[in-house]
């Protein structure tokens, strides 16, 4: 069971993540006392991961090989809707910093290099980029630095990117190309680019058996669950990276009305509800019914591997 818990700048538990981390932990208890009770050898692992909506801390636990023996990933989103299945898009951040020379912006112009017209370059240039893309790319940037003063011609400028695109071939072609609109700044203006980027969220990689699974214990408990396999939110997480390493499944869990748009103040609110509340009991139950069920049924466990495999 994962178990989100970081919250966003500004707005609090705008996403959540609170009721992620109570729901997984109630989940690991409540299934580890019933793996107990029944004498079944089975491990319960409850992960805290941290920072999925910056860095992603799951990455680095990847690459530490922490799901390397695991079998499925179970977690869950709180939402406006009750939903199982579905994709999201994967996301990379890139940091354009470009350095040029300072000098009086007025009595001599000449001998600056402006690294401010850089950034606006790289900006417009993804601009124009962004009309000739597929519709599922999201491309949206910030410039962080651009100068210290009107009359000095600013020597430092930075702009962060997120990219975005539900196919991996195709983001990576789209990356390539945002790389091309910086390096064209850089020529143009003189200014010296130097580039970092961080590593790439990647797709959910869809488990239908995981998700039929998820409809059925969602709707025995009273949930009107909506099948959303084959679609894709416009968000990106960590936990995608996380499916295409070992079967996973986040259901989502209706803690506010359709019309709350997450990352908004209303959001948390509703996160630190009575309906809030009532999201984490449901999931808790959900989760430990579907590992029960995981660790129980082993052609069902089999067929979320083969589902896995195929895909
Ligand atoms: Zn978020």
């Amino acid at each position: 069971f994962l178990a989100e818990y970081d919250a966003l700048p500004g707005v609090g538990h705008a996403c959540g993540h609170n009721i992620i981390a109570a729901a997984a932990v109630g989940a690991g208890v409540a299934l580890a006392r019933v793996l107990d009770r029944a004498g079944l050898d089975a491990t319960v692992l409850v992960d805290g991961t941290p920072a999925e909506e910056t860095s992603g801390g799951k990455l680095p636990m990847i690459d530490e090989g922490l799901y390397r023996d695991v079998d499925v990933a179970l977690s869950m989103h709180p939402d406006t809707r009750d939903t199982a299945g579905g994709t999201c898009l994967a996301v990379k951040t890139l940091a354009f910093a470009f350095t040029g020379r300072a000098a009086h912006a007025a009595a001599e112009p000449e001998k600056g290099v402006n690294a401010l017209d850089a950034v606006i370059q790289t900006y417009n240039n993804i601009n124009a980029l962004r009309q000739h893309t597929r519709p599922d790319v999201r491309i949206h940037g910030i410039i962080t630095h651009g100068g210290q003063a009107p009359n000095i011609v600013p020597d430092y400028a930075r702009a962060e990117f997120y990219v975005r695109s539900a196919h991996l071939d195709y983001h990576k072609e789209i990356l390539e190309k945002v790389r091309n609109c910086a390096r064209g700044a850089a020529l143009a203006t003189g200014a010296r680019l130097e580039m970092t980027e961080e590593p790439a969220f990647e797709p959910i990689r869809e488990n239908a058996v995981l998700c039929r699974l998820a409809l059925e214990v969602m709707r025995a408990f009273g949930l009107d669950a909506e099948d959303w396999s084959g679609r894709c939110s416009m968000g990106s997480t960590d936990f995608g990276n996380v499916s295409q390493v070992v079967p996973a499944i986040a259901p989502t869990f209706k803690i506010a009305p359709l019309t709350v748009a997450c990352h908004h103040k209303d959001f948390a609110d509703a996160a630190a509800s009575a309906d809030g509340d009532a999201a984490v009991l449901v999931a808790a139950k959900v989760l430990a019914v579907m590992g029960a069920r995981l660790v129980l049924e082993p052609d069902l466990l089999r067929a979320v591997r083969a589902e896995f495999v195929r895909k």
